[in-house]
Order: structure tokens, then C-alpha cells, then sequence
């Protein structure tokens, strides 16, 4: 293959790295690596073969191209053989039309990609599938890695522990006691991921995972591994072939670690470098209030970054205060003339209840994104006219407890009021009155 990537210093160092060597940081200023790739080689084919390439394979079946990850394979890890990638078909979200949600709220044009609807239930599997494939080659080139770790806020650990386990590669996963899902603890249980329960936060879970990785020859999955950031670009690129290679006017996008918005901006400039598409879309980054050291630095017009200790927030994936990604981030929204919203948890979760009334299924964090959404309408930032794409980060699925608690009114402690809260009539079975209450209800 002549496509060819590497590792090297995000902040412009200069040193490169293999990908199958095992390394995080740059070693001159202890900044983040990341994946680079040799754009002038993939330049020496025009866009438009490009273009059919990928859309060749979109959602087929040859291996492995039909994952909508690895049919960009030549555009995110030529560097891995085929017979050592581990793949569960992901990718290929639907991009859900919501028209209904878009005419209540005016816009016309409005789009949710769901990211929600893959292996385990999260974007995150787009991430890990790429670094699962590189810890496979590099174990059958003969290196040593007894296991691979991640601090989680639930679904990292959920695709870690579900591409390590089809794999056959131990998997360990530390996560904050109490402030994850019963889905995403049971997922990395399920697959038979060592599961560490640690009583801290996600940003303490992190701290250990970093020193027990450096020290013991453990492989790192969390996203300061770069290889994620290539799987998780695969977003951007598909938005562009879903929309026959046009870019929307707007993508908002919930941030928490901040690896998400950071790979939705790498892959739009790469295609934008490779002639695939021709405009770039405006970024709106969407912080829960509880959680928003982005938030405040966009404030400040960006002139420091300060992390903060992460208050509990309903949109649990993304209650991180020092977001590892913050600088990639940063370098992503200046770029991309981006802003950054924040939502309180009566904000978010009436936002995901309203969406969910439309059809929808919103995870938590979703409901951040379109709860910044209608702020930034509100405020005339983004445009009644424009085409607005929301990224959909999780199945709602994932969070039942969360919707459950809103159904039933049991959120008033974190101040949330449920206005589109709907509960079951329960009745006994007696035809008259089930008919009444039916018919009383459909009136209201
Ligand atoms: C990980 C995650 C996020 C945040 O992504 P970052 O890369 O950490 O900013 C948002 N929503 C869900 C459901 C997630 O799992
Ligand atoms: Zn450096």
C-alpha cells in the first residue's frame, strides 16, 4: 500500500512515530501525538475516485470495507493488514431526518446523525475499532501487550471490553463507582472485561489508568490515543457522503473529553486538503453547565483553559473537568469559526424529552446538543434557513434510568421541572372505565 501514516506532536514538534510503537505524548513538550497522514499520496487520486471508492463500499460486505470505518481504510490506518483488523460492521449511522422537531423549533433543515445506533450503542466503537486492530497487528508482530485499559464514563469501556473480547485480547476498564449506567456497567461485565470500580470520578479513574499503563507496558485506549481520533473522523467523512459530499451550514456536537469535536474537525480538513468537499461546515460545541471548562474558555475567547471539578451532571458521558483533548479542541472551533454552548439539566433533559415526543430516543447527552441548539436559534447564531446537523452520541437505550426518572418526576433535585412528562394510566381492567380514562386522556 503507498498510503502511509505515522504519529507526530499535535502542537508542531518535530518527531514522528511508528503506530505500532506504543507511545502517547510527544516527548519534547509532553503534548498529544497525532495521526498524520501522507495527504500528497492520497492526493495523486482525484477526488471523484475517491469519492466512488468509498461509496462502492459504504455498507457492503467485503471484508473489511464494508464497516464504514475500514471502507476509509487508505484515509484512517492504511497501516494495518487486513487480517488483523477487528471489526463489528460499524459505522453507517442512519442520518435521521427530523422534520417534525425541526418545524416546532423552525428550523427547516434539520438532521440527526445517529451515532447512537452501532455494536455497543456508542460512537465509541468507531474509535475502537481502529486502535483493537493496531493492538492485533502489533501483538502478531511479535510485541508484548498483556492488556489494553481505559478510564470510562461508561461507553469507552463498553467498546473496548466488546472489540477486545472478539478479538481475544484482555481488556481492563476503570470506572467511576455510581456515575455510570446499568447498561454500560453490565456491558464491559458481559464481555468478560476485568471491571474496576473505583470510588472517584471519571478524571481520577484517568489518573490511574495513565500510571498504571505508563508503568506496566499495559496498552492506553483512552483518546489521548490519537488512533481513536482516525476512527472517529470516519463521522465527518460519512456526514459528507450522506449528503452526497455537500456540507451542512452547521454540526453541533456534545463535548466532554473533547476527542469527538477534535476528529469531526481533522477529517473535515483532510477532506477539504484531499478535494472531496469544498465548503467547511461552523462548529458548535454543547457542554452540560455542570461540566464546561470549554465553555468557560470560550468565554475568554479562548486566552487560557482551566480545568474544573466536574459537577454531577445528568449527561454522565461528558461529566469530565479536564478534558484531555481541550487543545486539540480549541485549535478545531478556531478553525472552524466554532462556538460553544452549555445546557443545565433542566435544559437538556426537557430538550431530549421534546426530541423523544418526535420520534427520537435521546440519550442524555444528545439532549445537550439540541438543547444548545435552540439557545444558539434563539440567539439568531445559527440561522432558521440553515442546514443543521445535530451528532447523536449514544443510544438512548443506554439511559433508561435517566428517562424513567424524567417520566416520573424524580429529577427535581438537580432542578429539572418535566414538562413533557408522560406517565403510564394504570386502571384495573374494567372496560368502562378504561374507556373513559382512554378517551379523557386523548382529549387533553
Ligand atoms: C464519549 C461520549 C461523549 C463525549 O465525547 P468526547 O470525545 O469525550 O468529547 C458524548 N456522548 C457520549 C454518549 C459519549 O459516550
Ligand atoms: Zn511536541
Amino acid at each position: 500500500m503507498i498510503y502511509k501514516a505515522w504519529f507526530q506532536c499535535a502542537l508542531g514538534c518535530d518527531e514522528r512515530h511508528d503506530l505500532n510503537e506504543i507511545v502517547y505524548e510527544c516527548s519534547k513538550c509532553g503534548g498529544l501525538l497525532e495521526v498524520e497522514h501522507d495527504i500528497d499520496a492520497l492526493r495523486t487520486k482525484s477526488p471523484v475516485y475517491w469519492r466512488q471508492l468509498f461509496d462502492q463500499r459504504y455498507m457492503r460486505t467485503g471484508w473489511p470495507y464494508g464497516s464504514s470505518v475500514w471502507g476509509k481504510k487508505e484515509m484512517v490506518c492504511p497501516n494495518v493488514e487486513n487480517e488483523n483488523v477487528v471489526s463489528m460492521f460499524e459505522g453507517g449511522g442512519n442520518l435521521f431526518w427530523a422534520d417534525r422537531l425541526g418545524r416546532e423549533i423552525g428550523v427547516e433543515d434539520l438532521w440527526v446523525k445517529q451515532c447512537g445506533n452501532s455494536h455497543t450503542g456508542s460512537f465509541k466503537d468507531l474509535g475502537m475499532t481502529v486502535l483493537v486492530s493496531m493492538v492485533k497487528q502489533m501483538i502478531s508482530e511479535g510485541k508484548c501487550i498483556p492488556a489494553v485499559a481505559c478510564a470510562s464514563t461508561g461507553d469507552t469501556s463498553a467498546a473496548l471490553a466488546a472489540y477486545g473480547a472478539a478479538a481475544g485480547i484482555r481488556t481492563i476498564v476503570f470506572l467511576p463507582r455510581d456515575k455510570v449506567s446499568a447498561a454500560q456497567l453490565v456491558q464491559p461485565m458481559a464481555n468478560g472485561a476485568l471491571v474496576v470500580s473505583l470510588e472517584t470520578d471519571f478524571d481520577g479513574c484517568m489518573r490511574i489508568v495513565r500510571e498504571i499503563c505508563l508503568r506496566e507496558n499495559i496498552y492506553l485506549a483512552n483518546s489521548m490515543n490519537s488512533l481513536r481520533v482516525e476512527g472517529q473522523k470516519t463521522i465527518s467523512l460519512e456526514l459528507a457522503q450522506q449528503f452526497d459530499w455537500e456540507m451542512p451550514d452547521w454540526i453541533v456536537i456534545p463535548g466532554g473529553n473533547l476527542g469527538n469535536v477534535s476528529a469531526l474537525g481533522k477529517g473535515l480538513q483532510e477532506m477539504e486538503e484531499i478535494g472531496l468537499i469544498n465548503q467547511l461546515p461552523r462548529i458548535a460545541v454543547a457542554q452540560s453547565a455542570n461540566a464546561n471548562p470549554l465553555y468557560r474558555s470560550y468565554l475568554q475567547n479562548f486566552d487560557r483553559f482551566e480545568p474544573i471539578p466536574a459537577q454531577r451532571t445528568l449527561a454522565s458521558a461528558i461529566q469530565i473537568g479536564d478534558p484531555v483533548s481541550a487543545q486539540k479542541a480549541i485549535r478545531v472551533l478556531k478553525t472552524f469559526n466554532g462556538v460553544v454552548e452549555q445546557a443545565t439539566e433542566d435544559e437538556l433533559a426537557n430538550a431530549s424529552a421534546m426530541a423523544d415526543r418526535t420520534g427520537l430516543f435521546c440519550c442524555p447527552h444528545t439532549g445537550v446538543a439540541f438543547a444548545a441548539l435552540f439557545k444558539l436559534l434563539d440567539r439568531g447564531v445559527i440561522q432558521r434557513k440553515d442546514r443543521v446537523v445535530v451528532i447523536s452520541t449514544a443510544h438512548g437505550l443506554k439511559f433508561t434510568e435517566f428517562k424513567i426518572a424524567y417520566h416520573e418526576d424524580r429529577l427535581r433535585d438537580l432542578g429539572v421541572e418535566p414538562r413533557h412528562a408522560n406517565r403510564p394510566l394504570e386502571l384495573p381492567p374494567k372496560y368502562d372505565l378504561v374507556r373513559d380514562r382512554v378517551f379523557q386522556a386523548l382529549l387533553m
